[in-house]
């Protein structure tokens, strides 16, 4: 089978430093690209559709000279589009919403997408990045979409499905989903999390027989709602990690009950990336690999993948990304910008 072949020849490249290089994807076909930028810890996730129609989830940091607002315009440069269709804000914490601003100045936007109004009105820093966030949409050169869990968004190319927001999650399960789910045995749960963490915004992405779940920060108990006791996610082969692997998501129930084949977790150096939350990802089963942006400090040597599947190391930052570049036929190549390696995925399994 392609894909456990392929697997095995990435974690290859971890022990024996082989390769597991592939060729672009070619045909006439266009792909589908994902970029997982490196935002120190925040999220900013950005879907290139084969039409050529943007989606980017979250915009990183504010400060920093602009920096998460420039790594996610040079992989919008990479991607060969100059305005980003859609920006869809999970919500108002600063490592999400706090680089609009200056990505605003950057770049040309159509649309931004929320959940609705900031929910955390006693936190300082989510107001902060409330207001800044007001501030722009009071410039009225941008069109604000808010949706909710069931809704689709308006791009061509791809379907990406809102699954919870505002507090909610979806009613019925999606298509290919709803069977009960077996990994929903009482866990000791992470103490509960009522900031607005708990109204992000989260997708899944349909591609062709690919299906992508990335859930925002969605607290664990939430996730439970996703899918206990019947999984109305259903099987996602790419996981990008709820709340950058950090130990009050990434619940077994979720984690296991999708079994994704490739997970990606967009986490710091010191952010995100806890050991327990690590271990659920890689005790997955049919988990073939699992990507991070950064080395933990947290996870120390026990609980970090291999260098092969980082995208930063240990020690100065480079800012390095991957990029998923996926096949209409399923099949999907990582590139890690930092070693310039591809791993070739095989096609979604089959259920
Ligand atoms: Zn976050």
């Amino acid at each position: 089978m392609k894909l456990a072949r392929c697997i095995f020849q990435a974690f290859a490249i971890a022990i024996f430093f082989g390769q597991c290089v592939s060729s672009a994807p070619t045909g006439n076909s266009k792909p589908l690209q994902i970029y997982c930028i490196d935002v120190e810890g925040g999220q900013a996730t950005l879907f290139v559709t084969p039409q050529g129609e943007s989606l980017l989830i979250d915009t990183g940091w504010d400060g920093f000279n602009g920096r998460d607002a420039d790594r996610i315009v040079a992989a919008a440069k990479d991607a060969g589009i100059s305005t980003i269709d859609y920006v869809l804000i999970t919500h108002y914490h600063s490592d999400h919403v706090g680089g609009a601003r200056q990505l605003a100045a950057r770049i040309p936007i159509g649309a931004f997408v929320d959940h609705g109004d900031n929910m955390e009105t006693n936190d300082a820093p989510a107001m902060t990045g409330w207001n800044a966030y007001q501030k722009l949409l009071a410039s009225g050169k941008y069109k604000r979409i808010t949706v909710k869990p069931g809704d689709t968004l308006p791009i061509r190319g791809a379907e990406f499905i809102i699954v919870n927001g505002g507090g909610k999650v979806l009613d019925k399960p999606l298509s290919n989903a709803g069977t009960k789910n077996e990994n929903c045995e009482p866990v000791p749960p992470p103490a509960a999390d009522h900031t607005e963490n708990e109204f992000s915004l989260g997708l899944v992405m349909n591609f062709g027989n690919l299906r992508l779940v990335d859930l925002g920060d969605l607290p664990w108990a939430k996730e439970l709602e996703l899918v206990c006791p019947v999984n109305k996610l259903g099987h996602a082969y790419i996981y990008i990690a709820t709340h950058h692997g950090f130990n009050g998501s990434g619940s077994p129930a979720l984690v296991h009950g999708i079994t994704p084949s490739v997970a990606i977790m967009e986490n710091g150096a010191k952010k995100g990336g806890s050991p327990s939350a690590w271990d659920t990802v890689r005790s997955s089963p049919g988990l073939g690999a699992l990507y991070q942006l950064h080395w933990s400090e947290e996870g120390g040597a026990a609980h970090n993948s291999a260098s092969h599947f980082l995208a930063n190391l240990e020690g100065p930052d480079g800012g390095h990304y991957f990029k998923i570049t996926v096949r209409p036929s399923g099949e999907f190549v990582v590139l890690n910008s930092r070693t310039g390696q591809r791993d070739d995925i095989g096609p979604p399994r089959l259920y």
